[in-house]
């Protein structure tokens, strides 16, 4: 077997589950971290943020993963026309210097008799949950495969995700998972739009409607800011957003930083929380989130 070696410029791509999980075993023998960077592929700044502070560890081999988990569609979601770019994703890696991808099918990472799966704590059910039954389930299952697969010590997640990176935070205190979580900041266009492989499907016209989603969200940053309650910071952002009525909004919510109900805060002073919103732009439904610091 060929060493994985950090400073190799072409990453070594895995497709076999079983030969991936055979080279980290013996690169976590031989004493090395594995940073691991969870991705659907289609990859753009975002990603590669979180690639590139994979990269800042020392004594670490750093392997991304791409692939586009059905566990985690809906029936009705877009998990055939999600934006599959592969080449182009492993040329990003290996400018990044990326060691390892992982690439397996879906026949390979749940072959017939396949039946385990994680059954997310109850926030699994609100925000993103409400309307996306078994999204949070299909994502942990299979954050837990790769983690086993990979042996990583750490794994990046973006903030852009925030309901699954505290439900992975979650998980991974729950069950005692070997490893550190590390939760990376959204990264936006200049336009304030935040990045996400969905922004493709968007046309010019929605685009430009989709940036509103953040500026909504800073007018409520704003509201919180200027010390106003957490109904009259939601308040703000749908007002912000009625100018748009093409937006159609899913929810806003404001909830403590590991997504707790706001009535159930018993903090006081200077709170830090998040502002999360999701919204249908035309036939693409887009997420976006802030901190925001509550005064009470
Ligand atoms: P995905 O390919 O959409 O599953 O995303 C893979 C990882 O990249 C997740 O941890 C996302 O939260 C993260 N990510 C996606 N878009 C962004 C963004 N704009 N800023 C920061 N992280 C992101």
């Amino acid at each position: 077997m060929e060493p994985v070696s950090s400073s190799s410029s072409t990453p070594k791509v895995f497709s076999s589950p079983q030969e991936l999980s055979e080279v980290t075993a013996e690169i976590r023998s031989s004493g090395k971290r594995i940073a691991l960077v969870p991705t659907m592929g289609a990859l753009h700044e975002g990603h590669l943020t979180l690639v590139r502070a994979a990269k800042k560890m020392e004594n670490a081999v750093v392997a991304v993963s791409i692939f586009v988990n059905p566990l985690q569609f809906g029936p009705d979601e877009d998990l055939d026309t999600y934006p599959r770019t592969m080449e182009d994703d492993i040329a990003k890696l290996a400018e990044e210097g990326v060691d390892m991808v992982f690439t397996p099918t879906p026949e390979t990472m749940y072959p017939n008799g396949f039946r385990t799966t994680i059954d997310p704590g109850p926030l699994a059910k609100e925000l993103e949950g409400a309307t996306r039954p078994g999204h949070f389930a299909g994502a942990l299952t299979v954050c837990t495969k790769l983690f086993s697969l990979t042996h990583c010590t750490d794994a990046f997640f973006g903030e852009k995700d925030y309901q699954q990176l505290i439900l992975m935070q979650e998980m991974v205190e729950d069950l005692n998972l070997p490893l550190t979580l590390h939760p990376i900041p959204i990264v936006r266009e200049n336009s304030g739009l935040a990045l996400s492989s969905r922004n493709r499907y968007l046309s010019v016209e929605e685009n430009e409607l989709a940036t509103k989603l953040s500026e909504a969200l800073y007018a409520g940053r704003k509201a919180a800011d200027d010390g106003l309650t957490a109904g009259e910071i939601r308040g703000a952002v749908f007002s912000y957003l009625e100018q748009f009525p093409e937006i159609d909004i899913e929810y806003v919510e404001l909830r403590d930083a590991r997504l707790g109900k706001i009535e159930d805060l018993t903090d006081t002073g200077e709170v830090e929380c998040r502002l999360l919103l999701a919204a249908r732009i035309g036939s693409t439904r887009l997420i976006d989130n802030m901190g925001v610091t509550l005064q009470r």
